[in-house]
């Protein structure tokens, strides 16, 4: 059977693409997750022990630093379920960095992670909350039983803190991808629907929803070819191709680090284990005084995933 990796090594006809000035740090601290999606590109889940070490987050710190990180992202698995979070945001937000989270809200919900929205709150950490769909049918095919009731739950939780409120400056924006092998709709009236239906539903508020499409990688990309619907999937995408989202695709200003601290172009490439072009793998503490700009990126088939249709990135969609 074909694999994913042999899919994903193929020679690609993506256009070549450039970095500008870094900006953006996104660490994954790790693949344990509360729960195990069906559409997740990290393969992340509750059996998962792949965990960031302190020292390497020590190092990240340092990076910070040394390159003048504007932001600085998040993510996993749930990155709060590493054991050094907390003090490693708190060590973070002492070098003026912007904090975001990449939250799977249900995290809030779970026995012993009662701290996790209002620790957010305290360091003025901006929320970045998976929720695919904002029927509960939708999400709990996609996400499990169970976990739309506990999104709308952790919701207001955060809502009632502040978060998504006019004026608290705490930041709640929500990421929808589409549960199907389809591009995600108009990000604009996707968003004017979720504010319709959450808030006249559950009262809840938010900033901004961000629409990402569904990256032919790891475990969707597995289901994808399972099922027979990879080559329909990666046709739709190439189809699709807008090259007015290419100076936006979100490598040209991040770099993103895995669990152990080596670095690649995306959070995709890094679950492809897609070392940065031209380079072997290289660890953070070997580019603390590298200059990114204008460096090449790493490129395969999957970047179509980026440029398709209104484009998507870790900030949603592109145009
Ligand atoms: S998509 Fe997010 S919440 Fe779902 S398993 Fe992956 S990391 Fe966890
Ligand atoms: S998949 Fe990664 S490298 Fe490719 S265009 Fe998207 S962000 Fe850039």
């Amino acid at each position: 059977m074909l694999d994913i990796a042999d899919v994903s090594d193929q020679l690609t006809d993506f256009p070549y693409l450039q970095r500008d000035r870094l900006h953006t740090l996104q660490m994954n601290l790790g693949y344990l997750c509360n729960i195990a999606c069906t559409h997740c590109h990290v393969d992340a889940g509750p059996k998962r022990t792949e965990l960031m070490d302190w020292s390497t987050m020590a190092t990240a710190l340092d990076f910070i630093v040394a390159q003048n990180i504007v932001n600085l992202d998040v993510t996993g698995g749930s990155p709060e379920m590493n054991p050094y979070f907390r003090e490693f945001m708190i060590e973070a937000k002492k070098t003026g960095v912007h904090l975001m989270d990449r939250c799977n809200p249900t995290i809030i919900e779970e026995p012993g992670y009662e701290w996790v929205a209002p620790f957010l709150a305290e360091h003025g950490v901006e929320v970045v909350a998976s929720l695919p769909c904002y029927t509960s049918d939708n999400v709990d095919i996609q996400r499990g039983k169970g976990v739309f009731d506990a999104s709308i739950a952790a919701l207001r939780k955060l809502n009632a803190l502040g978060y998504g409120q006019p004026g608290s400056g705490l930041e709640l924006n929500l990421v929808y991808n589409p549960v199907a092998p389809v591009l995600p709709p108009s990000q604009k009236t996707l968003q004017a629907d979720y504010e319709r239906f959450l808030g006249e539903r559950f009262g809840i508020v938010f900033n901004q929803l961000f629409t990402i499409a569904n990256m032919p990688i790891k475990r969707y990309g597995h289901m994808l070819l399972r099922d027979g619907g990879f080559g329909e999937y990666m046709e739709l995408l190439k189809s699709a191709y807008s090259a007015q989202n290419l100076p936006g695709v979100m490598c040209r200003g991040l770099v993103s680090v895995d669990w152990r601290g080596y670095v690649y172009d995306c959070d995709f490439n890094q679950m492809l284990e897609m070392p940065m072009a031209g380079e072997g793998a290289m660890h953070l503490r070997d580019l603390m005084s590298r200059d990114f700009e204008r460096q090449p990126i790493a490129i395969g088939d999957h970047c179509y995933g980026c440029t398709a249709g209104q484009g998507s990135s870790c900030g949603g969609a592109l145009n």
